[in-house]
């Protein structure tokens, strides 16, 4: 569950969400599993989702992270080469002089900025420098941006300035390689060529008539190259899957060489199909040793400093584990915890450590019969990492080899 962890808040009796939620189903599995409390990358380090997920597979985001951008454009689909340069991308409402109005551009719908992209796939033939650049729409108003050809830098600078009223900084080299000119320039032309016609696209001349803030402009920002990380099936000899909204999630675990699995109805926000992803994810655990189920709603509702729907968020999730439980194979090992703390007070993330469970067969179950950050962290696991997650759930499913003789 993203961001589930959290401070106590004075919105809901200086509880944290996961104290306050009614959650019997999740309590019985800490009831009848270990418990503790994990730091994703170390103690008192706020990670984003995407280090924060690296960390829980077992790679030191220090080592293996490369950038947003590129996670993004695998979750969006896009095969990326070791030679692509991504970037994460937000569909803006910008002025004539490039004044960022708007970073999410009204908050246009998906359906909108799906055709609004559609015209941006060719515009690569119209570029007078030699790269290939792909527009991918992932959700609302993002999405993500490849350039592919030959001689790219990932030194470019951000376009987004992450701040509405300042004018948008056009890319720029970030060390003095031709290749990171080069890039600039590709990427600039595109962003220039990219604004004229958006502004005259039907989708945006409807909106104007509205009196809607239009969508006229990419802000692409994080670029950065795939990420050579070793695989799940090389560390642990088994096929991973994902099941998950969000493109960030399905990136992480496809650059792990992990299966993306649909789940009709996951939107990754608050209002997705929770029994659907459920069933989609208990149903791959009978062609996948390692299945990674992802929930969004804690953490957005957590941003919108909202920690009563936070709580009446993981209330929803417990009640659809509760319908699921005794679906769940006796002999699967399961694990259930965040990939950092969302403080709802202040909505971001925090480097509080996390509550984490595992239950399963052989599992040294201990005296907590609470999931929450004060209950946990008198449990029989202590304080762990994030790196050291999966060791310990392959070790318990008597599946890692032996190091030594
Ligand atoms: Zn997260
Ligand atoms: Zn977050």
């Amino acid at each position: 569950m993203d961001g589930v962890a959290d401070r106590p808040s004075p919105k809901i009796k200086l509880m944290t969400p996961l104290q306050y939620a009614h959650k019997p189903s999740i309590d019985l599995l800490a009831a009848g599993g270990v418990t503790g409390i994990m730091d994703p990358v170390a103690p008192g380090i706020p990670v984003g989702s995407d280090t924060g997920h690296l960390a829980l597979l077992g790679y030191d985001p220090h080592v293996y992270y490369t950038g947003r951008g590129p996670l993004e454009a695998l979750g969006a689909g896009i095969d990326l080469q070791p030679m692509d340069i991504a970037f994460r991308c937000n569909f803006a409402t910008v002025s004539d002089d490039w004044t960022v109005v708007d970073r999410r551009a009204g908050r246009i719908s998906d359906e909108e900025a799906e055709q609004l992209s559609s015209v941006l796939v060719n515009l690569s033939n119209r570029l007078s420098l030699d790269a290939e650049v792909m527009f991918k729409h992932t959700v609302e108003h993002r999405g993500v941006l490849v350039l592919r050809g030959d001689n790219l830098s990932e030194k470019v600078s951000d376009v987004d300035p992450h701040k509405e009223g300042v004018k948008v900084q056009m890319p720029r080299p970030t060390d003095s390689s031709e290749n990171a000119r080069r890039t600039s320039e590709v990427l600039k032309e595109f962003l220039i060529k990219s604004k004229e016609i958006l502004e005259n696209h039907p989708i945006n001349i409807e909106r104007r008539k509205k009196g809607q803030k239009i969508a006229n402009a990419l802000l692409p920002r994080g670029a950065g190259r795939l990420p050579n990380l070793p695989l799940i099936s090389e560390r642990f000899g088994v096929k991973g899957a994902v099941v998950a909204g969000g493109a960030i999630y399905k990136g992480v675990c496809r650059a792990a060489g992990m299966d993306v699995i649909n789940a009709p109805g996951a939107t990754g926000t608050i209002n997705t199909d929770l029994e659907s992803k459920f069933r989609t994810a208990i149903d791959a655990l009978n062609r996948y040793g390692f299945v990674l189920l992802h929930i969004k709603g804690t953490d957005s509702a957590s941003h919108d400093k909202n920690p009563e729907l936070k709580a009446r968020f993981i209330e929803k999730v417990d009640m659809t584990l509760g319908k699921y439980l005794d679906k769940i194979p006796s002999d699967v090992i399961i694990c259930l915890t965040g990939d950092h703390t969302t403080c709802s007070t202040v909505g971001e993330h925090r480097g509080d450590p996390v509550p984490i469970l595992i239950h399963g067969q052989g599992v040294r179950i201990d005296e907590i019969d609470r999931f929450d950050e004060f209950a946990c962290s008198k449990g029989g696991l202590g304080r762990i990492r994030g790196l050291d997650i999966l060791n310990i759930l392959f070790d318990l499913a008597n599946i890692t080899k032996m190091y030594g003789e």
